[in-house]
């Protein structure tokens, strides 16, 4: 670590409302949010280091509210303004336990909520500031740490009954045998992704039925399917969608936490003939024992939850009731890159399946460093491990994810790929920038 790196200061935090219309074209419609204008609340954390070094980050939202998060993320300024930036990852423990842990604005969590994911965004913004500093991706970057660095990042408070340091350092010892190799192998093969594309509940049948198609033609072999506002409607589509992909592909269904959990059970058995995969969401993400009740009752489907949990605290609450087969963990979601560690750790620990919530905006650049990452160096297996892909938006960022043959390649860029260009932040920006002026000026916004 050179001398420059030990002395850069955070001068500034500038945020942003950045908005993208994707309400126009029903992308990302499912049973409860008919209608998401995916959005960034977006933060830069700006240096004194000679080279312009900057961290970026942001909370994934849907549109209204936005600004509350943009509110969120600048009620953290005071503890970040002026803050020496520590010569080493290992430090940002620290640093993440004294963000959650804020004596006053903890009072609107603590550990969730918007207030959580503002943590979560600087979090962020502040591996990406490390990464790149490192010169190195933040997969790599992690996989780079020794298990006792990894482990002094982890926040254990409320974990020790399921999780101790002890433990933690054991799973991270047990992959050390073949990290090399494996990395290897992630570079050359990359890391499963699947579809989530052609499934939107907005979408025609034939939009449906094609969508399905091209993504078995371009080496998908898991689809995923909105269900979950009327069953006659999800019995039509899980047929066509079927039929287009044949019986080989998996197809996985998501309910975003449309039904109570006995109608749950009904709705997903009525549609067993199909061969679902899994079934994400079923109802509410707080409903623990209903999802182990729904879990049991539809077996061999699978249980799927974690795009809304909040925090490491209730992923270890379902991981001891039984709740889950599959743990989609959200990269913006939780508190950030300390956070989901604890969490991969949790998942490793119960030989539980991550296979992480994407699509939105950004979520696909964030979410494959972390999985990658597990793969490396935590559960070391890509078995039954995939990670959500959805083709939107990419292009707004300066290191977009990239699928070959349905798989996300390994990141090469140094830094956690969560930087949107220039142009995108003045375009989209909320409400006054040129994609919004425009949309007013045709009177739909
Ligand atoms: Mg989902």
């Amino acid at each position: 670590m050179t001398q420059r790196l030990t002395r850069a200061r955070i001068t500034a935090v500038d945020t942003r409302d950045i908005r993208f219309p994707t309400s126009r074209r029903l992308d990302g419609s499912d049973a409860m949010h008919p209608d998401p204008d995916y959005s960034a609340a977006y933060v830069i954390l700006r240096t004194d280091a000679p080279d312009g070094l900057e961290g970026h980050g942001f909370c994934f939202t849907i549109g209204r509210g936005n600004e509350v998060a943009v509110a969120a993320i600048d009620a953290l300024r005071p503890h970040l303004t002026g803050a020496e930036l520590g010569a080493a990852p290992a430090d940002l423990g620290a640093v993440y336990r004294a963000l959650a842990g804020d004596s006053q604005l903890r009072w609107l969590g603590p550990d969730k909520g918007v207030t959580h994911m503002a943590v979560g965004a600087v979090m962020n913004a502040l591996w990406d500031l490390y990464a790149k500093r490192a010169g190195k991706p933040l997969w790599k970057l992690l996989a780079d740490l020794t298990p006792e660095q990894l482990v002094a990042l982890v926040d254990f408070r409320y974990l020790t009954d399921a999780l101790t340091p002890e433990e933690a350092l054991r799973i991270l010892r047990r992959a050390e045998p073949g990290k090399a190799e494996r990395e290897a192998r992630l570079r050359a093969e990359g890391y499963p992704a699947y579809a989530a594309s052609p499934g939107w509940l907005g979408y025609s049948d034939a939009r449906l039925a094609s969508a399905a198609r091209r993504a078995v033609a371009e080496g998908f072999t898991q689809i995923k399917l909105k269900v979950g506002a009327d069953l006659e409607e999800d019995l039509r589509r899980c047929r066509i969608a079927r039929e287009a992909v044949g019986p080989d592909i998996r197809i996985a269904l998501d309910a975003n936490q449309r039904w109570e959990p006995g109608e749950a059970v009904a709705w997903v058995q009525a549609l067993a003939g199909f061969d679902p995969y899994w079934i994400e969401e079923p109802t509410s993400p707080d409903e623990i024992l209903g999802l182990a009740a729904i879990r049991r009752a539809v077996a061999p489907v699978k249980v799927a939850a974690g795009e809304h949990t909040a925090n490491r605290v209730v992923f270890k609450q379902l991981l001891l009731a039984g709740a889950l087969d599959i743990l989609q963990l959200d990269a913006c979601r939780v508190g950030g890159v300390s956070e989901h560690l604890a969490i991969l750790l949790l998942a490793a620990r119960f030989g539980v399946p991550v296979c992480p919530h994407a699509g939105g905006v950004g979520l696909c650049e964030l979410v494959r460093h972390l999985a990658m990452f597990d793969y490396v160096a935590v559960s070391g297996t890509r078995e039954d491990r995939t990670v959500e892909y959805v083709d939107h938006l990419h292009e707004h960022f300066t290191d977009p994810a990239v699928i070959a043959r349905g798989r996300y390649t390994a990141p090469s860029v140094p830094g956690f790929s969560s930087t949107l260009r220039p142009e995108s932040l003045r375009a989209y920006a909320y409400p006054h920038g040129a994609v919004w002026l425009a949309e007013r000026a045709q009177g739909v916004a």
